[in-house]
């Protein structure tokens, strides 16, 4: 495949208009599917999450997992949208090998959830409001893998094999209208965007939001206009990308790309593509017209979901914090600078640390346990820093014996390790193994007496205030107390015993 041409992101700008519109799929995380009572869980043995119902043989009937509408009218109130009080499901129909009742089961007219807004705060500050078109549900399907070929992909490979449990997970699809204006920030803006969306599904406790298994995933619209001019440009739609860097990295090359192709008095061609994250480039995918026919109808064999009034006041009633204001409350609170809190966010520890806060850590040490040593080790074993398998109340403990002195750093990593190995809570391990700093003086001057009796000369050089000379001192008496001791006590009580 030829390589394409890109234009200089900032001269694509200087000559375009951009516009974006996302279309963002949400998995829930029911403990059921949509229309059926197979189990909705990710990872399971292939087929095994199987029934009738989501295979569509013949004569099976579908009911509605309530707790799927549930979830739907929570996130369309959180994103400000107005629930429709009645809503039909229709059929989408179409062949595709993952999908074996040959329709999807979607909502076309009637979405349960219309007419929202979201400000997004990207990066450098600025605050967009992005307005949304319509949330509706619908069901997954399930997952092809290609077999054989170098790229995973069906060109090339020797056969496929399709896994159906996902098929018929419930989806809640989220679809913005036209983003103007973004400019230079489209692709940051459609990152934060998706970002929002992500903290309040998770927020709402509605799907795992798990970007890396595909739990929150984005088409993202781009087109291209002239400045000054009205009409929409033609509009490529990258499909699934399932990381917010991708996200950024994806709208970022279609700019560049059909900018490209425009200045030479090309035309884009309307179509999905996809992202190649290896090489930071978009493919072709198929054509893709406006008046594509998927031959919706009704779905006949639902009835109509008609939330009551009292059941969607319940709902709201549930909501919680909208995740960007909690954010900058936290920030407030903390103190953190806008540097150590971005990380925080990026590393999405704010939960964690928020925990530890509140089981009576100071911020500052719950930020540098979680964000430190706990992220390290996380990191050298491969695993995320939540399933390392210390609790928040545990390293709170921890930071707490610190600062009251009872134990040093070097010790609050030791007994960390034994916190891991699954030895109990810190303050018990500290009292089992023994390892309270020595902050006794009698036990200090002791050692220190006995340092000194090896190195008389070093209280004089004290006196005349050459200090590294309490270096040598300080160094036996810690390895005397095994490294109990409080190293800097120990400075000061040699200090006193200097001037006396
Ligand atoms: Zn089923």
């Amino acid at each position: 495949m030829a390589k394409d041409e890109l234009m200089n992101y900032e001269k694509a700008l200087e000559q375009f208009e951009v516009v974006i519109g996302l279309e963002v799929h949400v998995e829930l995380n029911t403990k059921t599917k949509m229309f059926c009572g197979c189990r909705n869980e990710f990872g399971d043995e292939p087929n095994t999450n199987v029934c009738p119902i989501c295979i569509g043989l013949p004569g099976s009937l579908p009911a509605v997992n309530k707790r799927a509408v549930e979830s739907a009218i929570a996130l369309g109130l959180a994103l400000g949208c107005e629930i429709a009080p009645t809503g039909r499901f229709a059929r989408k129909n179409y062949f595709y090998p993952d999908l074996a009742k040959n329709f999807q089961t979607s909502q076309y007219d009637e979405p349960i959830a219309f007419e929202g807004s979201l400000e997004v705060e990207v990066p450098s500050g600025k605050v967009f409001e992005v307005l949304i078109e319509r949330a509706h549900m619908e069901e997954d399907a399930g997952k092809l893998t290609h077999v054989g070929g170098s790229t995973g992909r069906i060109q090339g490979a020797e056969y496929s094999l399709v896994d159906y449990n996902r098929a018929g997970v419930p989806l809640i699809e989220i679809v913005t209208k036209p983003i103007f204006g973004a400019g230079a920030e489209a692709p940051e803006l459609a990152a934060a965007y998706v970002r929002s969306i992500r903290d309040f599904v998770k927020a709402l406790n509605i799907s795992d939001a798990r970007m890396e298994r595909g739990n929150v995933r984005c088409d993202a619209n781009v087109s291209l206009r002239p400045h000054g001019t009205e009409k929409l440009g033609t509009r490529t739609e990258t499909k699934n990308v399932n990381s917010l860097r991708s996200i950024e990295r994806a709208v970022r090359y279609e700019i560049q790309r059909q900018a490209a192709i425009l200045a030479k008095g090309g035309s884009i061609i309307q179509e999905t593509r996809h992202w190649h994250e290896d090489k930071g480039s978009t493919s072709s995918g198929r054509p893709k017209s406006d008046a594509d026919d998927y031959r919706y109808f009704p779905e006949p064999d639902l009835v109509p979901v008609q939330p009551s009034k009292d059941w969607i006041e319940a709902i709201c009633e549930t909501l919680p914090e909208n995740p960007a204001a909690r954010r900058k409350r936290l920030q407030a609170a903390w103190q953190f600078s806008d540097l150590e809190f971005r990380d925080v966010v990026n590393a999405d520890l704010l939960d964690a640390i928020e925990e530890t806060v509140s089981a009576g850590a100071k911020p500052q040490s719950a930020r540098k346990w979680w964000s430190g040593e706990l992220a390290r080790i996380a990191n050298s074993e491969g695993k995320d820093v939540t399933a390392l398998g210390v609790t928040t109340a545990q390293v709170a403990q921890l930071a707490e014996l610190v600062e009251s002195g009872k134990i040093n750093d070097r010790l609050a990593r030791e007994v960390l390790g034994y916190v891991l190995a699954g030895e109990g809570d810190p303050a018990a391990i500290v009292t089992a193994r023994g390892l309270e700093v020595v902050s006794d003086d009698t036990a200090l001057i002791a050692a220190i007496d006995a340092a000194l009796a090896s190195q008389p000369d070093v209280l004089d050089a004290i006196r005349e205030g050459r200090m590294q000379a309490a270096g040598a001192v300080i160094g036996a008496v810690m390895k005397a107390m095994a490294g109990s001791a409080d190293a800097a006590r120990v400075r000061e009580l040699l200090i006193a015993k200097a001037n006396q």
